[in-house]
């Protein structure tokens, strides 16, 4: 892994600190050396894990991407961080994101572009596009990333690996930089559907630093991965799957289409008992999304003020001080979402619309209860589009937003999530992968029947 860190890194760009190689040898040596001597090792045992940026690690930098956490060394390890090196997992590195994670395409980092592996003049998504593309150039085993509205799910699209959201309580936060609190989760990438199972089991669970945290019982995500081996002709015989209308209609390319098609009737002939299902709010999302989203991060990210976090400007008097060490530190980006966040929050409009907004998020969190009522899973492709150029979308803030409407619902309504790859569209030199996505209900990571942690 780390031959091929060295070899495909300065291509790709994933990581905005990478550990020292002597380190992670050193530290996989003595693994090997207990092994030897009969001692116990936990069973991610020299496992390489890359980690975004925007969570905290106690040796290392963690900037979440932003000039305003430049050189910042948290002095405590995010507690998904930590249970992965209780269990003896490495970690290799930091990896980019757009800035606080507020993005589509890891563009928006304070410090580099990281390309798609499968077309290196391509996005990888994001805003986790560097956990995912470090995946996909298997320069790791696994990675974390976040997943406020769809910033794990789109980039494993886009590079073609596993992505899991998971549903919103099921991993603790804690060490996590706030974007937007009621909707974000860490999240997994593997490039495999039982690698990510083993990753959320080992992250998952209750942490009385999170009081968002969930108690209940966590179950065995290691333990399910039979089908394989005992393929049965229509191993999901009676599944229902609702493949939700809205996510086919227009606006998704044909190509995107076609693959999401094939791969219902794919589940079809596993036995699954296919139906289309409307949701008719599902458009009312977006909006939704980015004015709740904005809102809670232009709260979140008042913290960063030069006094109590973030890089201080020089400045003779406080509000000056204050000024400069958010001019400074922030992205544009980041600014315009604090701007509309404070906007929408203002006494004036607090009512037209963060008060809507919060009353539409009711809206499709019922309807997805109702639809998951009556179907196992529902399905949709991942986003409208596989990868695109870098620059594509950049100036075109609304286009960029556009592209997160097959996901933002999900994260609206709280719920579980897998993405896996499901086929190819023309482009780059052998094709760009496409994302089936798979919802399943709240705390049901398994999907009934077990089908969506085993990747059917
Ligand atoms: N692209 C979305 C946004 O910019 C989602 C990001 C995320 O999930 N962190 O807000």
């Amino acid at each position: 892994y780390l031959d091929r860190l060295k070899q495909t890194e300065p291509h790709i760009n994933c990581f905005l600190h990478v550990s020292d190689p002597d380190k992670v040898l050193k530290q996989a040596q003595d693994i090997d050396d207990k092994i030897k001597r009969n001692e116990e090792v936990g069973p991610l045992a020299g496992v390489l894990v890359a980690i975004k940026d925007n969570i905290c690690t106690a040796d290392m930098p963690s900037t979440g991407g932003s000039y305003i956490l430049e050189g910042y060394r948290p002095p405590f390890d995010a507690t998904a961080v930590k249970r992965l090196k209780d269990l003896g997992a490495i970690v290799v590195g930091k990896t980019n994101l757009d800035e606080f994670g507020m993005g589509s395409t890891t563009e928006a980092s304070a410090f580099k572009v990281t390309a798609n592996p499968w077309d290196l003049s391509r996005v990888p998504g994001g805003s986790s596009g560097g956990s995912a593309a470090s995946v996909s150039a298997r320069q790791c085993v696994v990675s974390l990333g976040s997943d406020t509205g769809g910033s794990v799910r789109q980039p494993a699209s886009f590079c073609g690996v596993v992505g899991l959201k998971p549903t919103y309580g099921r991993v603790s936060r804690f060490g996590l930089m706030a974007y937007a609190s009621s909707l974000d989760v860490i999240g997994c990438f593997g490039s495999s559907v039982a690698d990510t199972g083993i990753l959320l089991h080992a992250i998952s669970g209750h942490d009385s630093l999170d009081a968002t945290s969930s108690k209940r019982e966590v179950p065995d995500f290691t333990s399910q991965f039979t089908y394989a081996s005992s393929l049965k002709s229509r191993p999901l015989e009676g599944l229902r799957v609702g493949l939700i209308r809205e996510t086919v209609d227009a606006g998704v390319d044909s190509g995107v289409k076609s693959a999401i098609e094939g791969a219902a009737a794919h589940l079809e002939q596993l036995g699954c008992v296919l139906k289309e299902v409307s949701l008719p709010s599902f458009s009312l999302g977006l909006p939704a999304y980015y004015i709740l989203a904005s809102s809670e991060s232009s709260s979140n990210l008042s913290r960063y003020d030069g006094v109590r976090y973030g890089n201080q400007a020089s400045s003779d008097e406080l509000n000056g001080l204050y000024e400069e060490s958010r001019a400074k530190g922030f992205g544009s980006e980041v600014k315009m979402r604090i701007l509309m966040g404070t906007y929408a929050l203002s006494a004036g409009y607090y009512d037209a619309y963060y008060k809507r907004a919060q009353q539409v998020r009711t809206i499709i969190r019922k309807s997805f209860k109702a639809a998951l009522d009556e179907n196992d899973i529902l399905i949709s492709p991942a986003a409208p589009s596989a990868a695109y150029k870098i620059g594509e979308k950049k100036n075109d803030p609304l286009a960029m937003y556009a592209g997160d409407i097959m996901t933002v619902n999900v994260n609206l309504a709280g719920l579980p999530a897998l993405v896996l790859p499901c086929g190819f569209v023309e482009g780059g030199a052998v094709g760009l992968p496409v994302g089936l996505q798979i919802i399943g209900a709240a705390f049901d990571e398994f999907a009934k029947h077990k089908c969506l942690l085993n990747g059917f």
